[in-house]
């Protein structure tokens, strides 16, 4: 339900006639939002909770926690800032496999026409509303980690956060609540419906702070069921995405490649002989490929860094030859 109004929300805002740099920024705008508020909700009531209880665990989740919304923040910035990746202005290209109907220029391999950009994109996957940018050769890498490190994130707190949840709303002994009557020193039971006329200040001090707690603790529920949803939902979303992306990898092909490749299959299955992705070096190879670790250690993936894929994205090396891409 909520991932239904917040699409129409953001469907609604790009029909509108607000600019166009403006309309395209509301899903950058969105996803800052909703990280920092899920952040933002981690750290008000999850750090407390945790400390209470053991702060060097508290220390621990700290760490691995800011670890992973390091990674989060950086691979989402890069996945928007990072240039795609276009063919030469001036159209001279090493390897040529067609022509842009579009751009009327000649097209490498792996490169496609993005209708949103209204380019051709070198090694193009898809075009992305929540980056605003295509998804492609140069940043390719990025997209797929934000995602895998949103996905753990979200794991993270929901994990460390599920207790908080359930002690909050299933308590031990279940805090009174507005209507209900108020227990004074626990002694005293006054209906709320009564006159207060004969309460001492200190009594009224008590009753007001009682309110106060009680209002806070329903802030709190709030928030929870508010963070709940979006880590539910976000999880389920990306999860799955981040998982038909892996498999896209392994196989070593892009979201555009996977549906050519499938009905070149059909084909090829038709006449009785098989088809090979001639991008598909082997699973190992292909992520090592994907996340530029061929000559690399594997710190560049479990930390920010943003060394580029390998090659220019022009020239591609196929299981058929042994070029240098
Ligand atoms: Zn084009
Ligand atoms: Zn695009």
């Amino acid at each position: 339900m909520l991932v239904i109004y917040l699409w129409n929300l953001c469907s609604g805002l790009l029909r509108t006639s607000l600019p166009v740099w403006v309309r395209l920024q509301v899903f950058v705008v969105m996803v800052s939002l909703l990280t920092a508020s899920i952040v933002y909700i981690a750290y008000y009531l999850g750090l407390p909770w945790w400390w209470d209880r053991s702060p060097l665990v508290t220390i621990i989740l700290l760490l691995v926690g800011n670890w992973l919304l390091v990674n989060v923040c950086f691979h989402y910035y890069m996945g928007v800032a990072v240039p795609v990746g276009y063919p030469p202005q001036g159209g001279l290209i090493p390897e040529a496999v067609s022509i842009c109907k579009k751009c009327i220029k000649p097209k490498p391999p792996r490169t496609h026409h993005c209708s949103v950009c209204n380019k051709c994109i070198l090694k193009m996957d898809h075009h992305c509303p929540w980056l605003n940018n295509c998804v492609g050769h140069y940043n390719h890498r990025h997209f797929f980690l934000y995602m895998v490190y949103t996905v753990i994130g979200i794991m993270f707190i929901m994990i460390f956060g599920v207790r908080l949840a359930y002690e909050e709303f299933f308590p031990e002994q279940e805090p009174e609540l507005d209507g209900h009557p108020v227990r004074l020193n626990n002694l005293e039971i006054i209906p709320v419906t009564e006159s207060l006329d004969h309460l001492s200040k200190e009594e009224l001090a008590e009753i007001a702070r009682q309110a106060a707690e009680t209002e806070a603790r329903e802030w709190q529920r709030r928030l929870i069921i508010f963070a709940g949803l979006i880590c539910i939902a976000t999880f389920t979303a990306l999860g799955a995405l981040a998982w038909w992306h892996a498999g896209l990898i392994t196989r070593g092909e892009t979201s555009i490649e996977a549906r050519i490749n499938s009905t070149e299959s059909q084909k090829y299955r038709a006449q009785g002989k098989f088809y090979q992705n001639p991008y598909d070096f082997g699973p190992r190879e292909n992520w090592k490929l994907f996340l530029g670790i061929k000559n690399r250690s594997w710190w560049h993936v479990l930390f920010p860094s943003n060394h580029g894929p390998y090659g220019d994205g022009l020239t591609w090396r196929t299981i058929h030859d042994s070029k240098i891409s």
